[in-house]
């Protein structure tokens, strides 16, 4: 008990005198050198093999994407509450549902439920360009403001509806629904170009993380795998 103490004054002070504030540079290591971990022993451990996704998992800070007091567990193997009732998912799942997305994860992707914007700036290490829409303002702003003291550049937010999709920006490579749905949202699948793919969690209390593929006929389902997400709102329950 007594070093742990000692340990974390030492960090303190480290902390303290190269004025770093909450950026400082021991604590940074320490949250990389978590990081690592989490992506080695709940992700590639768990079988997701692409590099890019492996990569940005290591690289984006998702500290900064919890709140202040719940920074000790952001690299834990769980998802953790956001405010409004909402939450960051598992890094295992935003892991997975981006490599599900294969090679159309690389081009313009529409996320639908931007949160904490951390699956976002995921995204943002691997696709040319991110458009995610988040139904509550509050989370909108708040997820904006932080990707911009990121550096991160190549991704835009905006409050909405996403049952609605981004119709001036479509058609996209791919397109992510981090909240769940009773069924495929239409526009969605209408603003996705051929060959695309969609990953979203469809059902009730309990649902099938499902990955479909835009066909010149329709859409295909090409996996499902049981998950748990909060609800989409809006339209979609009309
Ligand atoms: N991707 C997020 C986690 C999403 S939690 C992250 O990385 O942190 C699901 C989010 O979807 C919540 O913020 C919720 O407000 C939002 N949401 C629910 N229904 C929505 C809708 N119809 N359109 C856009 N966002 C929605």
């Amino acid at each position: 008990m007594r070093s742990r103490i000692g340990g974390a004054a030492a960090l303190l002070a480290a902390c303290v005198s190269a004025l770093a504030g909450a950026g400082c540079a021991a604590n940074e290591n320490g949250y990389a050198a978590r990081r690592a971990a989490m992506a080695a022993n709940q992700i590639a451990a768990r079988g997701v093999r692409d590099e890019r996704v492996l990569a940005a998992m290591a690289k984006v800070p998702r500290h900064r994407f919890v709140p202040p007091e719940l920074r000790g567990e952001a690299y834990a193997d769980r998802p953790l509450p956001i405010g409004f009732g909402q939450t960051i998912s598992q890094p295992y799942i935003v892991a997975l549902m981006t490599e599900s997305l294969g090679p159309a994860a690389r081009g313009k992707v529409l996320e639908i439920g931007t949160g904490s914007g951390y699956q976002a700036a995921v995204l943002a290490e691997i696709a040319d360009s991110v458009y995610s829409i988040e139904i509550l303002p509050e989370l909108a702003e708040r997820a904006r403001a932080l990707l911009d003291s990121l550096g991160v550049r190549n991704v835009r937010v905006r409050a909405g509806d996403g049952y609605f999709g981004w119709p001036e920006e479509a058609p996209f490579d791919a397109v992510i629904v981090t909240a769940a749905a009773p069924r495929l949202p239409e526009p969605l699948v209408e603003q996705l170009r051929s060959g695309g793919r969609i990953v979203i969690p469809v059902g009730g209390a309990y649902q099938e993380l499902e990955l479909h593929e835009k066909t010149e006929s329709g859409t295909k389902l090409v996996s499902r795998v049981p998950v748990r997400f909060v609800p989409m709102k809006g339209k979609i329950r009309e």
